[in-house]
Parts: structure tokens; C-alpha cells; sequence
């Protein structure tokens, strides 16, 4: 491992927006900063990787609210470092690029620190790439310029040389160019840059919610109004505009633009998150729960201390099967203790989480709720067999009193209980323009509706992991657009694409 020095300020380019654009040293530098100065446009989850113990501090600038001045952000960063902290300046983008990364470097040397500069993915680079517009191109243009659009082209003696920029021979890329973007494009118009060449706007570029108008720099301000194609946004002039025709990708993701509430705990959310990210969504996470263990109780170490003894052990959730092995690995033991034991998994996502353990599930029914175990148990003597049932505590007792039926010496341990969780209020204000919600069991149903108290967002469709959760919903008067055919996470999604299909067929 790399050592770091003492006394360093790093500063990083997170990327343009979409997460999956942060760097490996970005990432790496978020989860290991003892405090984290960020600002406005960063992607979303760009500091879900950080210590929870990590300080967070929001500089960025908000329009309408008092911002905190760049020499405050500073003074401020060079503190903490003083301190002997990790301090991890982050910035959208790039940080040399239209980012007082500079600035911030040459105080933080002047104070006799250090500094490490981590590039971005800058958004000239990305949102352009997202909107299938090549900045450069063997038939159309062979140089590209990175402009700020935030000059006003009346003032004499800005920094911006407008007859020199209609000239330049390539790719015209400007940042921060909303604003002032009539009186640009007729600068340039006025310097000699053909009328009808083509333009376009990126607003938001490679997030869920980009947007893209082509038009020519003669018509593109008036476009880019009628369109209200809002900052952040870029702006690209040249005839390189006009190959997105060919070239989009982005927005043809089958949920593009679509936002999906997931509302599972937090750190099983992710993988799921992760799918439909990748399909195109903008992803709501509202953790309506969060998993408490309890596997510190006598009860659970006596149940792991003596499980060579049981004739079959029963795992109810992929938490479960990562309790268990805690609680075996908490007693000194490991999955040599599970030998002789045959091992019942509930469904494929918790055989699943068997396998990462290298273990095969012996028993895995074809639905995944404790009838369905019931029914696959039904061939196995149970008669004087000692069972270990594992799982949540407020679990139903179908499977206890089933085997026990049939003569099992049933011992039941909860490894956990779910708790409720509250979602963030500004996650609670994204899930408003929600297409769906899926909720993966009947507590996430009624913690999320305890938490959003004026009901539901109005336009979202309901989809349900199976029929436990239904009941729920249905119970809180609510109706269930889709439910899932296998109960797991890849059923939910397989539900959730099917309804949305349903719903867009023909529109
Ligand atoms: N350092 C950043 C730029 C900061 S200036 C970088 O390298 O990307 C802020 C401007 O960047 C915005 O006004 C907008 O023009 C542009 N920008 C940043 N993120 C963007 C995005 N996701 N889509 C389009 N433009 C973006």
C-alpha cells in the first residue's frame, strides 16, 4: 500500500455526475478521508463509500442561499490539515477544469502543506460522450476548445478573445454557457462562425435525467428556452453536433428518464440499485428498514457452539446466512462446524449467499416463503431430528410449527431484527416524481408509509417481491401493480420490467 504523507490536502475530480465516472483514486481517497469539503455537482452517491465516522462539509454554491466564500472553503481546509487530518477536497469533474483546483492547491502550498491533484472526468468529455457527440472527429473536427460561456462577449478586455474563438479551427465546448447564451452565439456568429452550424445542449450529462436539444447556433438559444434546458449545462458548436443523430445511446436504456424507489435496507439495496442504474433509472434509495443483529444473545452462541449436533439448519435471508457464519466465526469456528449438517436455504438469493460461502444449499423450494420450504422439507424424515431454524426475529412461525408437527426437536434463534430506518428528506423529496416503489417485505411497506405520512407519491406503481408483501400493501389500502414470480430480487426486477412494458406499450 501506497504511504501517504501527513499534512496533505487532496484535491479530486469526482466525474460529471454518473457514479460509475469517479476514479479509482477518487474512491479510494473518499473512503479513507478523515474529512470531506464537497461540493454541488457531484454525482449522488460519490460519498456513500465514506467512513461513518468521516466529517462531510458542503461548500458548494446554491443559488438564492448565503454561499460560503472560496477563502473561508480554504482557511478551512488548510485547518483541518493542520490538525493532521485526511482532508479530501472534492469537486465535480475535473478540478483544473473551470474548478479552482489551482487556486486551491497554491494556498494549501503556501500554508507549507502538501497536495495531490486527482483529475476528473470532466464533463466536456463525458456529458458529450453520454449524448453521442464525438468533440473530435477525422471528417469533421481535428481540435477542441474547453471555454468558459460565463463572460459577457459587450465587456472589452474579458478573458474570453471572441473573434479569435469563431475562428479557431475545431470543436467549441462551453461551460457555464446558459446564461449568456444569445449574446455568445451571436459573438461568434459576428465573428465569422457560419450561422447554421450545428449546436447542442447537454443539460445534466450522464445522469438519468440528461437531456439533449441539436439545433444550429443561430436557433440554439431559442431552443435551448423553449426546450428549458437548465444548468448545468453544456454547450457544443460544431458539425461534430450534428453525428449524435447517429451516435445516441444514452437515453435508448429501456428506463431512461424513469424513477424507481427501492426501499430495502441499505447495504442489501445496492447490487439492485446498481441493475437499474444500469438500465437507464434514477435510483430513489429510501432505506425503510435497517438490520439489527442479535447475534451477541446466549441463545444464538449456544446455537453455533453446538451445531454439529443438528441434523439440518434452515436459513431464512442472505442476513441470516452472513449472521450465522459471524456467529460461528464469534465462537472460534468455521464452515468445517456445518459437515454433517444438511443445510435448507429459503430461496435462490439466500443459496446464493450460501455459495459465496462455498457452501451448497441442500434444500432450496421454488417459492421462496416458508410454505414453500415446508412443502420441499416434505420428502426429509423429520421424525427425532434435531432442526435449527435461523432467522429474523419477527419472522412467522409457519416453519417451527410445521416441522414440530411432524416430531422436529425445533430450536429457533433470531439473528437479527429489522428496525426502522428513516430515509433522508431529500431522498424522501426525489421519490416524488416516482414511477414505481418496490418493497422487498411487509416492513418496508409499513415503514415507508410511516414515513412519507401524506401518502405515497401519486403517480407510482406498486410492485411487490411476493405475497406476504402484497398482503401488506393491500392492507394499507394501496394497490400492487406487479408482483414478482420468483421472490427475489431478481424476480422484483423481472416484475418491474414487465409492468413497465405493460404500462408504456403503444406511447
Ligand atoms: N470542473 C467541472 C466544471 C465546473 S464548471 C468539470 O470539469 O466538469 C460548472 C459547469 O460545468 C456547469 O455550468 C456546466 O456547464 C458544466 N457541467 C458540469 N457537470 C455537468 C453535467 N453533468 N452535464 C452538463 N454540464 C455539466
Amino acid at each position: 500500500m501506497k504511504s501517504e504523507p501527513d499534512n496533505c490536502v487532496y484535491i479530486v475530480g469526482a466525474g460529471p455526475g454518473d457514479p460509475g465516472l469517479m476514479t479509482a483514486r477518487s474512491l479510494e481517497l473518499v473512503a479513507s478521508a478523515d474529512v470531506i469539503y464537497y461540493d454541488r455537482l457531484i454525482p449522488p452517491t460519490a460519498l456513500d463509500g465514506a467512513r461513518p465516522d468521516a466529517e462531510l462539509i458542503y461548500v458548494g454554491k446554491r443559488p438564492g442561499v448565503v454561499n460560503v466564500p472560496q477563502e473561508q472553503i480554504i482557511e478551512r481546509m488548510i485547518e483541518s490539515a493542520r490538525r493532521g487530518l485526511k482532508v479530501v477536497r472534492l469537486k465535480g469533474g475535473d478540478p483544473f477544469l473551470f474548478g479552482r483546483g489551482a487556486e486551491e492547491a497554491e494556498a494549501v502550498r503556501e500554508a507549507g502543506l502538501e497536495f495531490e491533484i486527482v483529475p476528473g472526468v470532466t464533463a466536456g468529455i463525458a456529458a458529450t460522450a453520454y449524448a453521442g457527440i464525438p468533440v473530435t472527429h477525422r471528417q469533421d473536427s481535428s481540435a477542441v476548445a474547453f471555454v468558459t460561456g460565463h463572460e459577457d462577449p459587450a465587456k472589452p478586455g474579458g478573458a474570453v478573445d471572441w473573434p479569435a474563438l469563431a475562428a479557431f479551427p475545431g470543436t467549441l465546448v462551453f461551460y457555464m454557457g446558459i446564461s449568456r447564451l444569445a449574446e455568445n452565439s451571436a459573438a461568434l456568429i459576428a465573428g465569422g462562425r457560419p450561422a447554421d452550424e450545428p449546436a447542442a445542449a447537454i443539460q445534466q450529462g450522464t445522469m438519468p435525467t440528461q437531456r439533449v436539444v441539436v439545433a444550429t447556433l443561430a436557433t440554439i438559444a431559442a431552443e435551448v428556452e423553449e426546450q428549458e434546458i437548465k444548468a448545468p449545462a453544456l454547450i457544443v458548436v460544431g458539425k461534430v453536433a450534428r453525428r449524435r443523430e447517429e451516435l445516441k445511446w444514452f437515453e435508448q436504456r429501456p428506463l431512461h428518464g424513469r424513477t424507481v424507489v427501492v426501499t430495502r435496507a441499505r447495504a442489501q439495496a445496492s447490487g439492485f440499485a446498481r441493475t437499474l442504474r444500469s438500465l437507464g433509472a434514477a435510483v430513489v434509495e429510501l432505506p425503510a428498514i435497517a438490520i439489527e443483529p442479535l447475534i451477541d444473545s446466549d441463545e444464538v452462541s449456544e446455537a453455533a457452539r453446538s451445531i454439529s449436533g443438528y441434523d439440518l439448519l434452515c436459513l431464512s435471508s442472505p442476513n441470516a446466512v452472513e449472521l450465522f457464519f459471524e456467529a460461528l466465526s464469534r465462537n472460534g469456528l468455521d464452515a468445517r462446524a456445518l459437515a454433517g449438517v444438511r443445510i435448507a436455504a429459503i430461496g435462490p438469493g439466500t443459496a446464493a449467499a450460501l455459495r459465496d460461502h462455498r457452501i451448497e444449499a441442500d434444500i432450496v423450494p421454488e417459492r421462496s416463503v416458508a410454505e414453500g420450504l415446508v412443502e420441499a422439507l416434505d420428502g426429509t424424515e423429520m421424525d427425532g431430528r434435531k432442526v435449527l431454524i435461523a432467522r429474523a426475529e419477527d419472522a412467522r412461525n409457519v416453519l417451527p410449527e410445521a416441522l414440530t408437527g411432524r416430531g422436529a426437536s425445533v430450536n429457533v434463534v433470531a439473528l437479527y431484527r429489522t428496525v426502522r430506518d428513516t430515509p433522508e428528506s431529500h431522498s424522501l423529496e426525489s421519490a416524488g416524481d416516482a414511477g414505481w416503489i418496490t418493497f422487498t417485505s411487509a416492513s418496508t411497506v409499513e415503514n415507508l408509509l410511516a414515513a412519507m405520512p401524506d401518502g405515497l407519491p401519486p403517480a407510482a406503481r406498486i410492485v411487490s417481491i411476493g405475497p406476504i408483501t402484497s398482503e401488506a400493501i393491500r392492507r394499507a389500502g394501496l394497490e400492487v401493480a406487479a408482483e414478482a414470480a420468483r421472490h427475489d430480487l431478481d424476480g422484483l426486477l423481472e416484475a418491474l420490467l414487465a409492468d413497465f412494458r405493460t404500462t408504456t406499450r403503444g406511447t
